[in-house]
């Protein structure tokens, strides 16, 4: 997405901002947040097709993407966001892993998978947005040590609760800036 941008979730702002409406006021784990597109209908459709039909040539399409949008974060290593436990068993692939992968190679730093789910993947459908926000919350923890900076790459940046509560165990595990990057990023606020 093209600035002016909010310096901290990167929500589209009429100016440069250091926070904005969609997230001032909010705890958030990660130093910045940073995507490539904005999630309309037709980045949503290749995103599904990415997830249901694990398309491999559109995970280096959309680092290609990302990495000429996205500036470089500086950054010792890359870590993503885990999948559901419920979904391997369902889908061979995964988007966020598979990003990260190919934007390790771009941008020359290695990934390291840090993160993993913890706990039971209770299903998130019919559930109030306090309850989403709780299962969230105690479902990542840090597997290895990450380096004191390091990147965190999802598919999408919805509301910014996922990256924040991963960040958080990031955070926890001794990592003391996280720089968030996604392919695409919902606007919630115009
Ligand atoms: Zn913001």
């Amino acid at each position: 997405m093209e600035p002016p941008l909010c310096d901290r979730c990167g929500a589209p702002t009429a100016w440069p901002v250091v926070r904005c409406r969609e997230c001032a006021g909010r705890r958030l784990a990660f130093a910045s947040a940073r995507a490539a597109l904005e999630y309309d209908a037709s980045v949503r459709r290749l995103v599904a097709a990415w997830k249901e039909r694990g398309l491999r040539r559109l995970a280096a399409t959309a680092a290609d993407i990302v990495a000429d949008v996205v500036e470089r974060p500086r950054v010792a290593a890359i870590a993503f966001v885990p999948r559901d436990r419920d979904r391997t068993l369902k889908r061979g692939h995964h988007p966020a892993e598979a990003l990260a992968h190919e934007l390790a190679r771009r941008w020359e730093v290695p990934v390291q998978p840090v993160l993993r789910r913890v706990g039971t993947a209770p299903r998130q459908r019919g559930l109030t947005r306090e309850e989403r926000r709780r299962n969230l919350r105690s479902s990542f923890a840090a597997a290895t040590a990450p380096p004191g900076q390091v990147a965190l790459v999802d598919d999408v940046y919805t509301t910014g609760a996922t990256v924040h509560y991963a960040a958080s165990a990031l955070r926890k595990a001794g990592a003391r800036h996280v720089e968030v990057v996604t392919f695409a990023r919902t606007i919630r606020i115009r």
